[in-house]
């Protein structure tokens, strides 16, 4: 298949306790029926606002959730249902690296203990190959092999972002959730470490999610992007083809946001200010999600939820102004 990783109609729910009581239970409908591919060796972006549900995606993908329904398809093979012991070899294959790098690094390890401990915990190889490997890992970082016998607080956010990255390589994984990599770094870094991902998943053939809140950040790294509202993945197309041709009034709202260089295309693409609250993810109405906010809600959108529909080319949307 040309596909790595397959979700099909995945939903993650959080129960949330409500009323004086908190007798009624409801639901944080985080990621509610989402399905999409991601091809071996593609970037999928995968974009939205806070509390869209992305971050939560990503961490169902690789089980750091479970999924409330659903299925996820890692090369072919089912993983929805496996155990926490049939899961150990998927594990080392699907790795995470994070969109803090100052949370995200334990304070009392060495930077080499950090690197080196998932290859302990799969029991890789030995004392010594372990450490030649994490003094590899970091050089391949752009890091120095002396750096291992140092502590996080001694590395400046970049830094600490490609122990963050050199942490998720150790285990040679195939897949690797980018989860706003670089989010909450100074924006000189950002293409720094953007172009580190693209070198290694060029000599590595890694496969990327990458998630972000900005579709600015994405357009270069992605070779396709999804863009989700609430919970529901809205539009999905070729990272260009998106940029060029957004057809989900979301999406043409969050481009309108971007400022753009040329005068010329400053003119067609006017900003679009969102009116309306952001809905509460708890128990959702009937609908699109969207409508609150939407200048061409119709009717329809109040009593029936868009399907994914493809408009040829790969491009997909969800929204009734294509019935
Ligand atoms: Fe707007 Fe209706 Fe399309 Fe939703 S389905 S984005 S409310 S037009």
């Amino acid at each position: 298949s040309q596909f790595l990783i397959e979700i099909k109609n995945l939903k993650k729910y959080f129960p949330v306790k409500k009323g004086i009581f908190k007798t009624s239970s409801s639901y944080v409908k985080a990621v509610d029926d989402v399905s999409f591919e991601i091809k071996k060796g593609e970037t999928l972006g995968l974009v939205g606002e806070s509390g869209c549900g992305k971050t939560t995606c990503g961490r169902t993908i690789l089980k750091l959730y479970e999924p409330t329904s659903g299925k996820i398809i890692y090369d072919g093979k089912d993983i929805t249902k496996l155990s926490v012991n049939q899961m150990l070899s998927y594990r080392r294959k699907m790795q995470i690296i994070f969109q803090d790098p100052y949370a995200s690094l334990d304070a009392r390890m060495t930077v080499g203990d950090i690197v080196g401990e998932a290859i302990d915990i799969h029991n890789l190889m030995g004392k010594k190959e372990r450490n030649e490997r994490v003094q590899y890992l970091l050089q391949r970082v752009g890091l120095n092999s002396e750096h291992a016998n140092r502590y996080p607080h001694e590395f400046s956010g970049g830094q600490r972002q490609r122990i963050g990255i050199a942490r998720a390589l150790a285990v040679q994984p195939e897949f690797i959730v980018c989860d706003e990599p670089i989010s909450a770094l100074d924006v000189s870094i950002q293409a720094q470490v953007v172009n580190m991902l693209e070198d290694l998943q060029g000599d590595l053939g890694l496969t990327y999610l990458f998630i972000a809140h900005d579709l600015s950040m994405v357009k270069h790294i992605s070779n396709r992007v999804g863009v989700m509202y609430l919970g529901k993945l809205v539009e999905l197309a070729a990272s260009n083809e998106l940029y060029k041709n957004p057809q989900h009034p979301y999406t043409q709202a969050l481009l309108s946001a971007i400022p753009v260089p040329d005068p010329d295309m400053a003119e067609e693409r006017k900003r679009i200010i969102l009116e309306g609250e952001i809905p509460s993810p708890i128990d959702p109405p009937e609908g699109c999600r969207f409508k609150g906010r939407c200048r061409f809600a119709k009717p329809i959108c109040s009593k029936e939820n868009p399907v994914f529909k493809d408009l040829g080319g790969e491009h997909y949307v969800a929204c009734h102004l294509f019935d």
